[in-house]
C-alpha cells in the first residue's frame, strides 16, 4: 500500500468526532462576534507569500511547498491565510474606505520537521479585521481568542503574552541599535541568527538557541525605543484588556516571525504541549496591504493551529459523542425500504440525532452488537408488525427496556438525548 506523506497526518473518525466539536465551538464565537467566513485558494502565485509573508521568514525561506505550473508560473501551496486574506479582499474591491471582519479556516502547508503539534499539512482557523487603527480591535480580537478557550473549557491551560513593536520607524530605529550589540558577539551566535543579523535581526529575538539567548539577555530592549504612537496604542490596549477582565503577561521579546507586524503582537502559549506551546499567534500589521500593493490600510488578526487546540482539549478527557445515537435494526429484507423511511422521520424531526440503519440482513442479534459497537443508546427494531402498524419498536441499550411506538412519539423520547449533543 502507498503511505501517507510525511507529516501529513490522517484524522480518523474517532478524532473526527472531537474534530468536529471543537470546529463547531470555535466557528460558534466567530459568528457571535459577527464575523464572516472568507474561503481562500490553497494554491496562491509564490510572489504572494514572498512579499506578504517576506523574504527573510522561515516559512519564505525553507518552508514553501512551490511547484511550477504547467506553463512556468511558480505557484505555493499556501502556508497561512493573511496574505491570502489580503489578496481576496483587495482583488474584490473590499478593503478600500471600508472596514472588513473577516475569519478563514482550513489546511496549510509547510515543510518543517514533524513532531507532536507541528506537522506539514496543519490546520488553521484565523481572523482578520481591516481598515480600524485603533487598540479596540485588537482588544475585540483577543477577547474572541479568550472567548474561545472558555467556550472549549481550556482556558486555564493557556496563558496571553503580548508586546507591541512600535511604530515602523520606532522599529527601525531599534533595529540598528539591536544589530550593533549582536554584531559585538557575531561569533558566539548560532547560525540562524547571523544570517538574520542581516536579514532580519528581529527574528533573532525568538531564537531558541542557549548561547544566543544568553547574549540576549543584555541586548537593547525595543521598549526603550517607542515612540508616543506606539506607547499610546499599548496602553489603550493593556487598558481595554483590564477591563474586560484578560489577564495578560508582557513579553518585551515577542516578536513574531512575519516582517509586516507592527504595534501588538500576541502570543497564547500553553505549558502543555512541549515545545509546540504556541497554539494562537497574531497582532496588527497596519503595512501589509500596502505591501502587496493596495492603498495603506490597517488590518490585525491571529491564526490558531487546530490540531494544538485540540490536543488541549482531548486532555478535558470529555466523554466523546459516540458515532451514532440510534441504530436501526432490520428484521428481514421485507422492512429495510419501511426503516429506511422511518429513518428519514426521526432525522427530520430530531436533525441533531445521528441514525444509522443497518445494512446487509443477518440476524438481530448481529445487529445489536453492532450497535453496541458504534456506541449507540437506543436500537429501532424494525420487524413486520412495526412496518404494519407505521411503529418503530425503541430500544434503550443500557437498560434493556423498550417499547412499541409510532414514530413521532418515538422522535418524541430520543429528543432530549440529542440536545445536549454537538
Ligand atoms: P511556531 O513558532 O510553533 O512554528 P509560528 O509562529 O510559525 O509557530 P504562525 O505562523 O503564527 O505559527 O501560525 C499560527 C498558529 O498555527 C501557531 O500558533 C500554531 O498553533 C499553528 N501552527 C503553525 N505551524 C504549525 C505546524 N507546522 N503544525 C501545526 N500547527 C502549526
Ligand atoms: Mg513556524
Amino acid at each position: 500500500m502507498v503511505q501517507a506523506i510525511r507529516g501529513m497526518r490522517d484524522v480518523l473518525p474517532e478524532e473526527g468526532r472531537r474534530w468536529r466539536t471543537v470546529e463547531h465551538i470555535l466557528e460558534s464565537v466567530l459568528h457571535a462576534y459577527a464575523y464572516e467566513e472568507v474561503h481562500l485558494p490553497l494554491l496562491e502565485f509564490t510572489e504572494l507569500f514572498s512579499r506578504g509573508v517576506g523574504e527573510a521568514t522561515d516559512i519564505v525561506e525553507k518552508e514553501m511547498y512551490s511547484l511550477a505550473d504547467r506553463d512556468g508560473d511558480s505557484l505555493t501551496l499556501r502556508p497561512e491565510g493573511t496574505a491570502g486574506c489580503v489578496r481576496v479582499l483587495q482583488q474584490h474591491g473590499l478593503l478600500f474606505n471600508q472596514t472588513q471582519r473577516v475569519f478563514y479556516r482550513g489546511p496549510m502547508f509547510r515543510y518543517e520537521r514533524p513532531q507532536k503539534g507541528r506537522y506539514r499539512q496543519f490546520y488553521q482557523m484565523g481572523a482578520e479585521a481591516f481598515g480600524m487603527a485603533g487598540p479596540d480591535v485588537d482588544a475585540e480580537l483577543l477577547a474572541m481568542t479568550a472567548a474561545f478557550w472558555g467556550a472549549l473549557g481550556i482556558e486555564s491551560s493557556v496563558r496571553l503574552e503580548i508586546n507591541t513593536l512600535g511604530s515602523s520607524e520606532s522599529r527601525a530605529s531599534y533595529r540598528e541599535a539591536l544589530v550593533a550589540y549582536l554584531s559585538r558577539y557575531e561569533s558566539e551566535l548560532d547560525e540562524d541568527s547571523q544570517r538574520r543579523l542581516v536579514t532580519n535581526p528581529l527574528r533573532i529575538l525568538d531564537s531558541k538557541v542557549e548561547r544566543t539567548r544568553e547574549l540576549l539577555s543584555g541586548a537593547p530592549v525595543l521598549g526603550d525605543f517607542m515612540d508616543a504612537q506606539g506607547s499610546t496604542h499599548f496602553e489603550g490596549l493593556c487598558g481595554m484588556l483590564e477591563t474586560l477582565g484578560i489577564d495578560y503577561e508582557v513579553n518585551p521579546q515577542l516578536v513574531r516571525g512575519l516582517d509586516y507586524y507592527n504595534l501588538t503582537v500576541f502570543e497564547w502559549i500553553t505549558s502543555e504541549l512541549g515545545a509546540q506551546g504556541t497554539i494562537c499567534g497574531g497582532g496588527r500589521y497596519d503595512g501589509l496591504v500596502e505591501q502587496l500593493g493596495g492603498r495603506p490600510t490597517p488590518g490585525a488578526g491571529f491564526a490558531l493551529g487546530l490540531e494544538r487546540v485540540l490536543l488541549l482539549y482531548e486532555q478535558r478527557n470529555l466523554p466523546t459523542r459516540p458515532a451514532a445515537d440510534v441504530y436501526v435494526a432490520v428484521m428481514s429484507p421485507a422492512e429495510q425500504v419501511y426503516a429506511l423511511k422511518a429513518a428519514d422521520r426521526l432525522r427530520l424531526s430530531v436533525p441533531e440525532l445521528r441514525i444509522r440503519v443497518h445494512a446487509g440482513g443477518g440476524k438481530l442479534k448481529n445487529q445489536l452488537r453492532k450497535a453496541d459497537q458504534c456506541g449507540a443508546s437506543w436500537a429501532a427494531i424494525i420487524g413486520a408488525d412495526e412496518a404494519a402498524a407505521g411503529a418503530i419498536t425503541l430500544k434503550q441499550l443500557k437498560t434493556g427496556e423498550q417499547a412499541t411506538l409510532p414514530i413521532d412519539e418515538a422522535a418524541g423520547r430520543l429528543r432530549p438525548s440529542a440536545e445536549n449533543a454537538h
